[in-house]
């Protein structure tokens, strides 16, 4: 395996993390009830739960902090977040939130019009189709059916399959559909990549029925990052070049900042040129989130954004970024371990139907993946499968996810190749032991989001 190059940044300032030894960590997880929300993240080594927030910011971002205008009404750094959106993203207005479902909860309501109509997305994220419910609308994806594949090796998982998309909009007509969100990168799928082609097409069936294109853009620059690296015609163009060719054929977007913005909180809803529509968001965004020149962040914060924005699109960055990733990946891959392909912006994923097939869907094999991979080298993944499911409100059953993955998220620039190779050894030497590995159930099952605080035991003791 040969690295090509180092990560393009040197390290001013470090945080210490420890590994604490193996038989207080085999003790940590018991007493938290197998569930690793509920551990402490000083007993963790490498956290590998999320990208969301946990990105660390540059040197220019901690100084932008020392430059924090906290003044109520227009503050200088609401116009330097601005002038960032207006360069990088190309559209004219936005208003900050404070962060990504924030955007969603001021931006949906304004969109959906009347209880019932669809939402068409390639795939909602979690929060988003919460926003979309919890306005009354109803939530679709048509994300392309590659996506469930996890062997299939495709460019663009994350495409919309634009078939299905029309003749739903035939079928149901245009008065019951809302809008349709575009997720950049497909976070639900894995952080699969949605080809500027797809895109294109899905503005041409927008235009076709007049409806709106919202972009959900938490990861934008990763997303035009695989569009130069894997579609006709885009080699050779600018990051920022491909980023906003792909919001022109947007209307709006909401942003989680705390993904490609490269701050630990923040978001914003962009407009593209419609003025109607951010005189309406301007004033939505009120008495939800904040008057329009903070919206839920502090001028600090606002600054921290508007650097942010700049660096996530320098190209040296986003290819040790991937590369990171795909690094992970291919370790992984050489040792045989099932993982999705091909990886995706933010996160590895590991098949663990095929990891350890003797565990059933309702003892949780992700799971059992993950406790093991906490006790083995105090790394902190996360399930993404039955255990994150749950049950069929109706019939109180447990459902089945059709994919069990683990989910491997790396934070951005926090950590270094070392810390892939001690993640990737530690699983390697799991799939050794595979046939060992045992399910779990549950000993507290709380009725709603039980993920983050139900406690399980393995099964037979
Ligand atoms: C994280 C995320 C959100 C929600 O953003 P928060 O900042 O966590 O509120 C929405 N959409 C996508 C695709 C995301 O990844």
């Amino acid at each position: 395996m040969s690295i090509k190059k180092a990560e393009p940044y040197k390290i001013k300032m470090v945080e210490p993390i420890k590994l604490i030894p193996k038989e207080e960590r085999e003790r940590k997880i018991q007493e938290v009830g197998y569930n690793q929300f509920a551990l402490r993240a000083e007993d963790i080594y490498i956290d590998l739960l999320t990208d969301s927030g946990t990105g660390a910011m540059s040197d220019w971002q901690w100084a932008g902090l020392m430059l924090g205008d906290e003044s109520y009404a227009g503050s200088r750094n609401y116009y330097h977040l601005e002038k960032s959106v207006q360069d990088i993203i190309g559209y004219q207005y936005f208003v900050p939130t404070h962060q990504g479902r924030g955007a969603e909860n001021v931006l949906f309501p304004i969109l959906i019009e009347e209880k019932g109509q669809y939402v068409l997305s390639n795939m909602h994220f979690d929060t988003t189709k919460a926003h979309v419910e919890l306005k009354g609308g109803r939530a679709v994806n048509f994300v392309t059916k590659e996506a469930f594949d996890t062997e299939k090796e495709h460019s663009f998982k994350g495409n919309f399959d634009l078939e299905e998309l029309q003749d739903f909009i035939e079928e149901k007509g245009v008065k019951n559909c809302a809008f349709i969100i575009i997720t950049v990168t497909c976070n639900s799928v894995g952080g699969q990549p949605v080809s500027m082609e797809n895109i294109r097409g899905v503005k041409k069936i927008a235009d076709q029925y007049g409806l709106k294109v919202v972009f959900d853009a938490a990861r934008f620059a990763e997303n035009a990052y695989f569009i130069k690296k894997r579609e006709v015609g885009y080699e050779s163009k600018e990051i920022t070049e491909i980023i906003r060719e792909m919001f022109s054929y947007g209307d709006a977007l909401t942003m989680s900042a705390k993904k490609d913005g490269i701050v630990n909180m923040g978001g914003m809803i962009a407009v593209k040129e419609d003025e109607e529509l951010y005189t309406k968001v301007r004033s939505m965004v009120v008495p939800i989130e904040g008057f329009p020149t903070y919206g839920g962040l502090s001028g600090r914060d606002m600054e921290a954004l508007a650097r942010g924005l700049r660096e996530v699109v320098e190209e040296d960055y986003l290819e040790s970024r991937i590369g990171q990733i795909e690094y992970l990946g291919q370790r992984l891959v050489e040792a045989g371990i099932p993982i999705q392909r091909p990886v995706g912006g933010h996160a590895v994923f590991v098949d663990c139907k095929k990891f350890c097939p003797q565990i059933p869907y309702h003892q949780f094999p992700a799971q059992a993946v993950c406790v093991e991979l906490y006790k083995e080298a105090g790394v902190r993944a996360v399930e993404i499968g039955s255990f994150l499911l749950g049950r069929d409100p109706e019939t109180g059953k447990q459902l089945e996810s059709p994919m069990e993955l683990l989910r491997l998220t790396i934070p951005r620039r926090v950590y270094t190749y070392n810390h892939m190779d001690v993640v990737a050894d530690a699983l390697i030497e799991i799939w050794r032991r595979r046939e060992t590995l045992k399910g779990f159930k549950f000993t507290y099952e709380p009725e709603v989001l039980r993920h983050f605080t139900a406690k399980l035991k393995p099964v037979g003791e």
